[in-house]
């Protein structure tokens, strides 16, 4: 068979490194005779696997000692909760940035929450332009008491990412699932950061949440357990059982993220996979990408083909190439290539030819 390059939005492909060894490892890991999901999380065996998860981690985004680093259960949208019922207990505030699909997805979760009666407690501000610019407002003059500023860094959906920090007096929690260690972000400023894991760091379903200390002390809502930050730090994330193939898949794609050079490695290549895609699309009356320049996804590069009636024979045409997975999001249609960390640039590469070679056909 010959290469396929997935470029799936998420779940994303994983390091071919990491699957292979995975196999290997399925039916006997650790010479236990066992695969690592039959055995018991609280194993010793089990114990040092997630105690090197989080070294690791800990290590790759530089995170500082007064930050909890938990695995949980729920996904992205898991934490769209859990922000909300972990800090805004006793009618605090929250601010909500808003540039796409995702950060409106999780406004929209906040508002259910504090309920119809409260829904002041959730305060918006849109921060897109008519140029799909991100235009992040002026925060100085503020003299609202938020428990936190959310937004998203990169709305997967839209192919907008936010490259520039935050600056504001609330603690910020960051949406970082589809861009986590994609490039060096500075934790420190962060109150909260969290990730599902399906893009950037093992298969879906486990949740990352780096969270400060001093953050834990907000007041919460009364909430399910399995919920609360403050269980999951007191209990080393496993108040019950954890999804721990998932956590032994992310350790292993922390490994291979180390062994490749880390992040700052990883980020020049992405800079790399996504310059080439956008030269791609620029250089090429056939292709269009809507987003203003400063706010283009290094991760989810979304393009429309100037005639949309060709859409599902580029498709088709890209799949029998091996490039799989282009088609956009249903919301806004076109195509999106994801461009994950797993992503090799000869993928890119093979994605470029094509698109090069489809638009000279048709033109
Ligand atoms: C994928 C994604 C989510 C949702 O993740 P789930 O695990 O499906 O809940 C949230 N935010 C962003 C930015 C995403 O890319």
């Amino acid at each position: 068979m010959s290469a396929i390059y997935n470029f799936c939005a998420g779940p994303a492909m994983l390091p071919q490194a990491v699957m292979q060894k995975a196999q290997q490892e399925l039916i006997n890991w650790n010479g236990l005779g066992v695969s690592v999901m039959e055995i018991s999380h609280r194993s010793k065996e089990f114990m040092a696997l997630t105690q090197h998860a989080e070294k690791t981690l800990r290590t790759l985004m530089d995170i500082p000692q007064n930050y909890h680093v938990l695995f949980m259960h729920g996904g992205g949208r898991g934490q769209f909760t859990n922000v909300v019922n972990n800090f805004l207990g006793d009618n605090g505030k929250a601010l909500y940035l808003v540039n796409g699909q995702w950060s409106t997805a999780a406004v929209k979760e906040a508002t259910k929450l504090v309920g119809e009666n409260n829904i002041d407690q959730v305060n918006i501000i849109e921060n897109i332009d008519g140029l799909n610019q991100v235009v992040l407002p002026d925060f100085s003059a503020h003299s609202d008491d938020y428990r936190y500023l959310h937004f998203c860094a990169n709305e997967t959906v839209d192919g907008i990412e936010i490259f520039d920090e935050i600056e504001c007096p609330w603690p910020v929690v960051v949406d970082l699932s589809s861009t986590i260690m994609s490039r060096k972000i500075d934790v420190s400023k962060y109150g909260l950061i969290y990730a599902g894991a399906q893009k950037n760091i093992g298969p879906s379903g486990l949740s990352i949440v780096i969270v400060r200390d001093d953050m834990l002390q907000l007041p919460s809502l009364p909430q399910s357990s399995i919920m609360d930050y403050r269980i999951a730090q007191a209990n080393d994330s496993m108040f019950n059982t954890p999804p721990t193939f998932a956590w032994y898949l992310a350790a292993e794609v922390f490994d291979w993220l180390t062994s490749v050079g880390g992040v700052a490695a990883m980020e020049a290549l992405n800079q790399q996979k996504a310059q080439m895609l956008y030269d791609c699309i620029d250089n090429n009356p056939f292709y269009t990408n809507g987003v203003c320049k400063q706010n283009r996804s290094r991760m989810n590069v979304t393009f429309q083909l100037s005639d949309s009636s060709l859409d599902s024979e580029f498709l088709a045409q890209a799949e029998l190439a091996g490039l799989v997975a282009l088609k956009g999001h249903r919301v806004v249609g076109g195509m999106r290539a994801s461009i994950y960390n797993a992503m090799p640039l000869v993928g890119v590469q093979a994605l470029v030819d094509f698109m090069e070679a489809f638009a000279k056909q048709h033109s």
